[in-house]
């Protein structure tokens, strides 16, 4: 087994991370969207903007 571990850029939780498709930063299933494969905080972003550009950090 090689599950990617580490510590959530979210919640800074460890446990299995998961990359985001927009921001690419690593969180944990539970601030991962596994339909859209983002982030809890880009689909939050999502959610007032159905545009898909973000600004990069
Ligand atoms: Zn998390
Ligand atoms: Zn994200």
């Amino acid at each position: 087994m090689t599950d990617v571990v580490g510590l959530c850029s979210m919640c800074g939780r460890p446990g299995a991370m998961f990359t985001c498709q927009l921001c690419g930063r690593l969180v944990c299933e539970r601030c991962f969207d596994h339909r859209h494969y983002i982030c809890s905080e880009c689909e939050h972003l999502k959610k007032h903007s159905d545009s898909p550009s973000f600004p990069m950090d």
